[in-house]
This record gives structure tokens, C-alpha cells and sequence, in this order.
């Protein structure tokens, strides 16, 4: 290890000390969209930023049920990868007091870059997009339903493909909501206030900047959304602020369900990212002589993003329980089409007020929150360049429901049909090299099958408290 290396974990390691920590929980995001951790004493931080932690490769394959597939690449229980915190990024936990959290690399035993590392791959298209010049704001906008009680093991829990946990004590399939309140009523948040409160105050105190937090539209359903960062930096935030959430909630006796669908039929949960192309401190997303009032480079963007949404899906929408949210008429994107301000559209353009240059952002709202974000920000960004490359131009921009407008392109309704665009998309195969473009793959595939036969409800039970 470099003694500069040396000397910064050991610095670290006396201020969490001295923060009263003991842990540190060290997670990546496997294929699933699943947040996995190893944890080590706070004690034994400066050996484990220069030599990592010991993990199975294995873990590439894992489904949402941890039961596990293979790909061509990777498979079985030989082998180990280090994984390493990025110092940069360690969070003393307000949610869990005596922890700290670092988001991980992955590296094999001889320090080489792991092919399949969502990070590093999200990290290696935003270096993709400096050497065009081109500087990436992303950001998540996460949303949950609260129910009460904790536990997996409430009546009705194994119901199901694969007879998992419900996240939540349940009356047969419906989960006790916390906050009956009306959609976006204040009612709901008058309901909760000490629990937003303290998520509030945890999400501060960790130095994240919160933009909103209301309550949202489906039953004790909320949503809170945080400043755009760098595109590692935002998929590092969407982590902290799940995990975060997901502690304040277990301190209230609360459960927080990420999945797509908590009851199907319903409203689900997205996760939408938001993200501005900026060039020497400018917004490209305006100031521009593209529709309304974006850069051409903006638009070409955006004209790759769209292009490649069927295939996209695979990634930002990639559990089967995805496409019972992706529905019309529900805000969650389920057309191929793009409008100002359109919520119906998978992609809304916000022009943002004149007086604000960082208002003029895109907003993907297809995506959900069993996508590994790291994989969401890498690959937004991976065709989003292809659009530049190929000078792309938006089509017209749609205007209402696109139902009405007639000639709008309904995405894939099925993670199958996802799949098969994903196989067939050479600018993510390129973009993610094979050992992680195979694991991906064959982690839908096997997760297809898993919840062959089964029925919406049961997978919406068996996924809305996984992620
Ligand atoms: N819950 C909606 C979804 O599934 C999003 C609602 C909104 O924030 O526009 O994406
Ligand atoms: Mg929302």
C-alpha cells in the first residue's frame, strides 16, 4: 500500500474512533439490484484500504431470492475479489448510530480491475463523457411505501414464486400502511412527521442535500428527492439514501418497501433519474438552438437515450416486478417518447426557470428502484455518447397523454421482451464488456423463470421488500 494511502485510512480510522464508530459497512449493488455489504471494525480500516475484503465472485449471478444462476463468465464458488472502500466517500450513519458506510470497488486478488464492478463501469463512462468534454449531473429521486410493523414472517408471507418475505407484518396480501393520509396530502405527512423528521435530519446530517420530501401517490407511499452529483457520486447517494431510510424506518418499527409494486394494480414505486449535460461550468440542457431551448449536443443525448429505452429497460427496469409499475397512466414511463414537462412520456424534458441555469434537466422516469444505479448512471451515459456520436435528432416532442397521440411506441411490457433488446444492443455490449453485459443478462433470464406462472400479487410479495 502507498504510505499516503497508508496515512489517510489510519487519519480516518482515529476520526470515526473518535465519532464513537465501530463499524464499517462496506456494499456494492450486485446484478439483482440488490444492496449487499461486508462489514469490518473501524480498527482494521487502514489494512483493509490497502489490502480489501475477501468476496465471492459469485455474487454476479445472485437473483432477487439469493438463490444464484451462471454466465459464461461467472458462476460457482471458486475464486476471490478484494473489495475496497473509497475513503472519500466514508458516512458516519445517523440512521445507525456506531456505523459508518463506504461505497466499494472490486478487484481481483492481484489488484486488477473486476470486469463485472458496477462502479468502475459507471466511472469509466463519465471519463468517456470528460474526454468528449462533457461533464454528467445525475441525480435519483427515491421513492417508498411505510408500513407498520417489521419482520418478514406476518401472515401471508409465503405466499409466492419463491416464498419470500413480504417486508412487512401483513393481513393476508395488503400490507399495513403507515400513513393513510390522501396522495400528496398533508394529511399523511402530519401522520408520519417525527419519522420524516428524523429522515430528514439523518440525510442532513450525513451531508446529503435534500431538494423535497412529500408524500406520493399510492397508499403510505412518499418520495424524497436529493441535488445532482457526479454519476458515481449520484448511484453512491442513491445507495446512502435507501439505507438510510430503510434505518430511520426500523427505528420507528417502520418498513420501507423499495420494490417496483407493493400491490399490484397500484401505483409502484420508480426511482427517476435526473441528469444535465454541463461543459466549463454551462448547462448544455439550455442556451441552445435545440427544442426548447437545449444544445444540439443536449439533444443528441437524449435522442441516444431514447433511441435505446427498449434496451435500457433491461437495466433501469430490470426485475419482473418492474413491468407490473410499467403501466400507462401511472407517471412511470411506459412509452418510447419524450415531451416538455410530460409525465406520461419515459423521457420529460424541464426547462427550468429562466432565472435558474441549473433547473434545465431530463428526467428518465422508467427506471425503478431494483436497478443497480451504478449500472443506470454507466449506461444512461454509454448511449447518450452514442447519440452524439451519431448526431441523433430528437422526433417531435409529445404533448399529453401519449395514449391520445396515437403514434407513440408502448417499451417492452414484459422482462423478457426487455431482455431481448438488451442481447441486441451493441452500445451497451460495447459499453460493458462481456463478463458484465453476460452476468446481467443471464441474471433476467434466470429471474424470468423464477417467477414464471406466478401471479402479480405474488410478485409483488415476493419483491417489494428485497431491494
Ligand atoms: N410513482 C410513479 C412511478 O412509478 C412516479 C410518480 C412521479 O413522481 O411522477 O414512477
Ligand atoms: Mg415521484
Amino acid at each position: 500500500m502507498n504510505g499516503a494511502l497508508n496515512d489517510a485510512a489510519r487519519a480516518e480510522a482515529r476520526r470515526l474512533t473518535g465519532l464513537g464508530i465501530r463499524g464499517l459497512a462496506l456494499t456494492w449493488v450486485d446484478n439483482a439490484g440488490l444492496t449487499r455489504v461486508k462489514a469490518v471494525p473501524v480498527r482494521r480500516l487502514a489494512e483493509v484500504a490497502g489490502r480489501g475484503v475477501g468476496m465471492s465472485p459469485v455474487f454476479d449471478v445472485y437473483l432477487v431470492d439469493d438463490s444464484m444462476t451462471s454466465s459464461p463468465h461467472v458462476g460457482g464458488p471458486d475464486g476471490d475479489l478484494r473489495l475496497f472502500p473509497d475513503l472519500a466517500r466514508v458516512t458516519p450513519l445517523a440512521g445507525q448510530p456506531g456505523w459508518a458506510w463506504a461505497p466499494a470497488d472490486r478487484y481481483d486478488q492481484l489488484g486488477r480491475t473486476h470486469p463485472v464492478c458496477q462502479r468502475q463501469f459507471a466511472g469509466r463512462m463519465a471519463t468517456r463523457a470528460a474526454e468528449r468534454d462533457i461533464e454528467l449531473r445525475m441525480g435519483f429521486e427515491t421513492e417508498w411505501v411505510v408500513t407498520r410493523g417489521r419482520g418478514r414472517d406476518g401472515p401471508g408471507d409465503t405466499t409466492g414464486a419463491t416464498g419470500l418475505g413480504t417486508g412487512g407484518d401483513e393481513d393476508g396480501d395488503e400490507p399495513r400502511y403507515a400513513g393513510i393520509g390522501p396522495a400528496y396530502g398533508m394529511a399523511r405527512l402530519v401522520e408520519l412527521s417525527d419519522y420524516l423528521g428524523d429522515v430528514l435530519e439523518a440525510l442532513a446530517a450525513q451531508g446529503v442535500d435534500v431538494l423535497q420530501i412529500h408524500p406520493e401517490y399510492a397508499p403510505g407511499q412518499f418520495e424524497v428527492s436529493v441535488a445532482p452529483s457526479d454519476p458515481v457520486g449520484a448511484a453512491d447517494l442513491a445507495v446512502l439514501v435507501r439505507e438510510t431510510i430503510r434505518a430511520v424506518s426500523a427505528r420507528h418499527g417502520l418498513t420501507a418497501l423499495f420494490g417496483p409494486i407493493v400491490a399490484a394494480g397500484g401505483v409502484g414505486n420508480g426511482c427517476h433519474v435526473h441528469l444535465s449535460l454541463w461543459r466549463d461550468g454551462k448547462n448544455l440542457c439550455r442556451g441552445g438552438d435545440g427544442p426548447f431551448g437545449m444544445t444540439r449536443r443536449s439533444e443528441a443525448f437524449l435522442a441516444g437515450v431514447l433511441r435505446e429505452l427498449p434496451a435500457l429497460l433491461a437495466v433501469g427496469a430490470p426485475s419482473v416486478a418492474s413491468y407490473l409499475r410499467l403501466e400507462p397512466s401511472r407517471w412511470a414511463g411506459a412509452f418510447q417518447c419524450w415531451g416538455l414537462e410530460n409525465r406520461e412520456a419515459a423521457l420529460r424534458f424541464v426547462a427550468g426557470a429562466p432565472d435558474d441555469p441549473a433547473g434545465a434537466n431530463a428526467e428518465v422516469k422508467s427506471f425503478d428502484a431494483a436497478a443497480n444505479p451504478y449500472l443506470a448512471t454507466g449506461s444512461l451515459i454509454a448511449v447518450g455518447l452514442a447519440g452524439i456520436d451519431a448526431d441523433l435528432r430528437l422526433p417531435d416532442p409529445v404533448a399529453g397523454d401519449p395514449v391520445h397521440a396515437g403514434r407513440e411506441r408502448r417499451l417492452p411490457t414484459s422482462l423478457p421482451e426487455a431482455l431481448e433488446h438488451f442481447t441486441g444492443s451493441a452500445v451497451l455490449r460495447e459499453a460493458l464488456g462481456d463478463p458484465l453485459f453476460e452476468a446481467i443478462a443471464a441474471v433476467r433470464h434466470a429471474e424470468a423463470e423464477l417467477f414464471e406462472g406466478a401471479s402479480p400479487q405474488e410478485i409483488a410479495n415476493a419483491t417489494r421488500g428485497r431491494y
